[in-house]
Order: C-alpha cells, then structure tokens, then sequence
C-alpha cells in the first residue's frame, strides 16, 4: 500500500480532510487538521502508515482487519476522505467495513497517544532487526505467536504472517517466548524476513477486504503454507491442517512438524 501511495500523494496539498461515515472519536483524531498541509511522504512503522504534514503534524494510517484505500468509489462504509489538489485522481477514500482502522492525525508528530506505535519493535526488513534481539523480545511466559502479534519484538507481523513463519521453523504457536533457544530464533529471523519480503513482492495477501491502491488483489495467499487451509494436507509432511484458538486468533499449525514440547 505503501508503495502505492508514494507515487501519488508527496506532494499533494489536502485541501479538505473529514470525516464520513465515522463517529467522532480517537481514531480518527484532530484529522481536520490535516486541512491546509501538504503530504510531503509517505513512510511506514510495523502497520502504520505515516505521512508527514508540512504543518508538523503526521497523518496516521492503520488499515486494521479490512482497511482499504480507494481512489474512486461507490462502495459503502466510507469512514474518512481528503480530497487534493492537483489532477484526478485527487480523491483518497479510507474504506473500512469492520472497523478496527484508523485515520488520525497526531499533532506535532507526537505519537504518545497511539501506544502501539510508541512501543514498536524494530522494523523486520531493516539491519535493526536481529536473532539476539528477537530472542530478547521473546524472554516472557507468553506464547510465542502472542509475543509476534503484540508488535514489539519485531514489528509489522499479523495473524497470516505469525503462522506461516512459525510453521516455516516448526514453532508450536502455544510455546512459551522464553523458551525459544538462540537457534530457534536465528532461523525464525530468517523466515519472517523470507515471507515479508515475498508477500510484499506479491503485493500482499488478499483473502477478503485487502485491495491494492488500483484496486486489485494480491497474490500471496497462492503461496499459504498453513494460513486458512485447516484439513489440508501440510505441504510438508501431509498430516491435516489443523486450527485452534492461540492469543484469542485462528491459529493455523501442522500437528506433526510443530509439536508442543513437554512440560
Ligand atoms: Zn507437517
């Protein structure tokens, strides 16, 4: 998404930012502000699009569970819009049927408010990303795929990506983070930056909601290991898919190559 948006937005004035079928509220925080500014970039921190104002501010981006960014629409569930200067297309829909997105703006870039985003471990493509640190990250009684989901040691991993690199290196899902050894986490460094990078090239994993910034799909969800294939056969050792509750999330693993160790 991303990706997309750097070619369009940088360096668009907003000349209107609002809500649309949105309550008020701390999603989509002060984003009348956003009014008057020019879109000088568009970054990336885990799953936040930033897009720093030339005003100071940061126009803050999360897609959630169904987020998508559209340039025309005659969809419903129209949760926020700006509309640009320059040539069409120079409307941005924020679309967001289940929502858990958000479209905000933090004043003066000052992101204390969005403690996920505060918190953030190191970015998982960036040399900042490393096995001693993902095994520190880990040092917790929590389950592994709760410890990848809550972002902080390693940032930008969902439900989709937890599982198919826990299955990668033949990690329960339910295994406690501290006891994941050295070796364990050198080789789960290297799968999560295996499928991040291979899903980012395929343009991402389109189940349901997810769209491209044109409007198409993605194609990592050809390339599922695990993820949605319960009663599958794992394309490892064949024994059937199976899906349980881990850290309140669907959780996809294969009984035979991810066992639970004793005790
Ligand atoms: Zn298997």
């Amino acid at each position: 998404v991303r990706r997309g948006l750097v070619e369009w937005l940088p360096t668009r004035t907003i000349l209107e930012a609002g809500r649309v079928d949105a309550p008020a509220g701390p999603k989509y925080r002060n984003l009348e502000r956003a009014t008057g500014q020019d879109i000088l970039d568009v970054n990336r921190r885990g799953k936040y699009l930033l897009l720093p104002l030339s005003g100071g501010d940061t126009l803050v981006i999360h897609l959630g569970m169904s987020g998508v960014i559209r340039q025309t629409t005659s969809e419903k569930h129209i949760r926020a819009c700006l509309r640009l200067s320059g040539p069409p297309p120079n409307k941005l829909y924020f679309q967001d049927t289940r929502r858990f997105g958000r479209f905000l703006v933090a004043i003066d870039s000052d992101f204390s408010s969005i403690p996920t985003l505060n918190r953030l471990g190191p970015e998982p493509l960036s040399a900042d990303f490393s096995a001693s640190g993902l095994l520190r990250g880990l040092q917790s009684r929590a389950s592994i795929k709760a410890l990848l989901l809550n972002q902080r040691p390693v940032a930008g991993l969902g439900n989709i990506y937890v599982d198919e690199a826990l299955w990668e290196v033949s990690i329960h899902p339910a295994l406690p983070g501290k006891q994941v050894t050295l070796n364990q986490a050198k080789k789960l460094k290297s799968a999560i930056v295996d499928i991040l990078s291979a899903a980012i090239a395929s343009g991402g994993t389109t189940l349901k909601d997810y769209r491209t910034l044109s409007g198409g799909e993605g194609e990592f969800q050809r390339a599922l290991r695990v993820y949605g294939r319960t009663g599958l056969p794992c394309p490892r050792c064949g024994t059937r898919i199976i899906r349980s509750l881990i850290a309140q999330r669907g959780t996809h693993s294969c009984p035979k190559c991810q066992p639970l160790p004793r005790g």
